[in-house]
C-alpha cells in the first residue's frame, strides 16, 4: 500500500491509498479518482513541502507549492465552550450521516448517470450516493431529481483500500 496526496483542479488536497504506483497511474488515466469534495476528476500528485514558519515555531503541516491555498469558511467563535459545542455537532453530523447512507451505495463519478437513468425508470430505484460537480446538481434539481448535498465530505469507500 502507497499513499499519495492528490490535488484536484479545484484545488482540493486529499490522501488516497493505492495498492501500488502503477495502480494510482491508471486509475488516474482512467479518470476513476474523484476528488471526495467536489467530485474533480482531474487530479494530479499535489507537490508538498514543509511550511515555512518562524524559529522555535516550526509547524508540521504542508502546504501544496504550486497552488494558492483554497478559502475555506470561517466564523469568530467566542468561547472555548462554543467550539467544543460546535465541533460535537459537527460529529453527531458526520455520524448521522453515516447513518444515513448505511443502507446507500457508493457509486462514484457515475452518480449522475445512475440517478438520471433510477429518475427516468431505465434503472431500478435505488438508495445511492456519489460525486457531481455544483452544475450537474443544479441540473438535476431541475429536472425533479431529488438530490441533496452530503454536508460532511466522505472519502470514496473504494478508493481508501
Ligand atoms: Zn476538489
Amino acid at each position: 500500500m502507497i499513499s499519495f496526496d492528490l490535488k484536484c483542479d479545484g484545488g482540493h488536497v486529499f490522501e488516497i491509498w493505492f495498492r501500488s504506483s502503477a495502480d494510482y497511474e491508471s486509475q488516474r488515466a482512467g479518470r476513476q479518482i474523484a476528488c471526495p469534495y467536489c467530485g474533480g476528476q482531474d487530479v494530479s500528485k499535489a507537490v508538498m513541502a514543509p511550511a515555512v514558519g518562524a524559529k522555535g515555531n516550526r509547524r508540521s503541516e504542508v502546504l501544496p507549492v504550486d497552488t494558492p491555498s483554497p478559502s475555506h469558511a470561517v466564523a469568530t467563535i467566542p468561547d472555548a465552550q462554543s467550539i467544543h459545542r460546535i465541533k460535537a455537532l459537527i460529529n453527531e453530523l458526520a455520524e448521522a450521516q453515516t447513518r444515513a447512507l448505511a443502507d446507500s451505495q457508493w457509486v462514484g463519478a457515475a452518480f449522475t448517470e445512475r440517478a438520471r437513468a433510477m429518475h427516468y425508470g431505465e434503472a431500478e430505484q435505488a438508495a445511492i450516493h456519489g460525486t457531481a460537480s455544483l452544475e450537474e446538481a443544479r441540473a438535476m434539481a431541475e429536472e425533479g431529481l431529488a438530490v441533496a448535498p452530503l454536508l460532511v465530505p466522505i472519502a470514496p469507500p473504494d478508493q481508501t483500500n
